[in-house]
């Protein structure tokens, strides 16, 4: 069995205003006993999945490059010898543009970090500020050239839109000046507003103008239409990857109906997610799904220090899911690509035909445009990519269905 690994890194130096992930301020000092405990959990969950193989590692966070050279060395030694990661296998780090420098990024190509995620989010200062990053634009420019000097081909650039006072302009001279630079890889997110977050309670208090959501939704078009121009293919509702021919058109089905054939660009850690496929999550607050399970970690480094030095792996809270879930997450998250889910794929998993279970539902979509059956294969339409979370929604059961 292959499996992607991911590894949580929960620390910042600086909570950004909008940030509602699992992360923490003040607590570099616990650095050393979390990694010490991240090669412990490594140790354990290995010897519980026994010949199980890795053929992605991804550091996330957090900011993952606050760890020191020494350890991300030590995290991809020890994934490679636990469970046997190809040397050939993407690795991903993700970085705070404000956080690297050319011997860090250097040492860690070497170590055999091969993909760097940046979180560049705006190229506007004003925005940066608001959003509480602690980087400035100039820092992206300088990071991007370290990384390419360091012998990073594989660049991608995380971005935000739908930002309070943000206008169409704004956001597309940052996508421009992004492209300008020539990442790779892009991810655009629309600014979700937490609850409890800084960033909520200020516009709560309506110092900041609301992000209005059509503005939102003009923002995605005219970024996918810029970045189609570019040549990159939009292979997921959020991503873009250069490939190794253009894309006839936008959200066009990937070469041979494959999200692969599209170039080595694009993310195979995440293709992993969003095939529903086995992934195990190492460190605080991560996630795995797996043999049918899902789990997640205790979420504050302290409590998962603690437990894992006592070798306290159950206690973590992990649910079974019903077959119905499965099926059900497995269109919703597959649905997220441009490549859909093909009958082929799902019955060879399931031993079940995806017009038996969800033939009604892919009809009614059908009619209303959000959804093409064509070939054994059900993927959004350019229209149903926009109004993916409606669609997703049938798909999955009714209530709670774990076991
Ligand atoms: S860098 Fe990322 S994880 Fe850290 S506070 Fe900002 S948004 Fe959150």
């Amino acid at each position: 069995m292959l499996t992607g690994i991911y590894v949580h890194v929960p620390f910042c130096l600086q909570r950004c205003t909008y940030c509602d992930f699992n992360t923490y301020t003040g607590l570099l000092s616990l650095k050393e006993a979390y990694v010490d405990a991240l090669l412990r959990e490594m140790a354990l969950r290995a010897e519980r999945a026994a010949g199980v193989r890795a053929r992605t590692l991804y550091f996330g966070g957090g900011t993952p490059s606050l760890l020191a050279l020494d350890d991300i060395v030590a995290l991809v030694q020890a994934v490679r010898q636990q469970f046997d990661l190809p040397w050939d296998a993407e690795v991903t780090l993700e970085a705070n543009p404000g956080t690297v420098n050319e011997a860090y990024l250097g040492q860690a190509r070497i170590a055999g970090v091969n993909r760097l995620s940046l979180g560049v989010q705006s190229s506007h200062s004003q925005e940066l500020v608001l959003l509480g990053r602690i980087h400035t634009w100039s820092d992206t420019e300088a990071a991007y050239r370290m990384a390419r000097a360091a012998g990073f081909e594989r660049v991608n650039f995380d971005l935000m839109y739908g930002l309070p006072g943000q206008c169409l302009r704004e956001w597309l001279v940052t996508v421009r000046r992004c492209l300008e630079l020539g990442p790779d890889h892009l991810s655009l997110y629309a600014l979700a507003l937490e609850p409890g977050t800084p960033l909520a309670e200020t516009l709560a208090l309506n110092e900041v103008p609301l992000p209005d959501p059509d503005l939102a939704a003009d923002m995605y078009e005219a970024a996918s239409e810029q970045l189609h121009a570019a040549g990159f293919w939009q292979y997921e509702i959020s991503n873009w990857a250069r490939g190794t021919t253009a894309p006839p058109s936008i959200w066009a089905l990937p070469p041979e109906g494959l999200t692969e054939q599209i170039g080595p660009q694009i993310s195979q850690h995440n293709l992993i997610y969003w095939r529903n496929e086995p992934w195990i999550g190492l460190g605080a607050g991560a996630h795995s799904w797996f043999r049918g399970r899902r789990w997640r970690n205790l979420p504050h480094p302290e409590s998962y220090i603690n437990a894992i030095i006592s070798n306290r792996l159950r206690g973590f809270s992990a649910e079974a899911l019903s077959q119905r879930l499965i099926w059900g997450e497995t269109l919703m998250m597959g649905l997220r690509l441009a490549e859909g889910v093909t009958n082929g794929r799902f019955s060879a998993t399931f031993d079940m035909h995806l017009r038996d279970l969800y033939g009604d539902v892919i009809d009614t979509f059908h009619r209303l445009g959000l959804l093409i059956w064509e070939d054994g294969r059900v993927r959004l339409t350019p229209r149903g990519r926009l109004l993916g979370n409606q669609v997703f929604e049938a798909f999955l059961p009714e209530g709670d269905e774990f076991d």
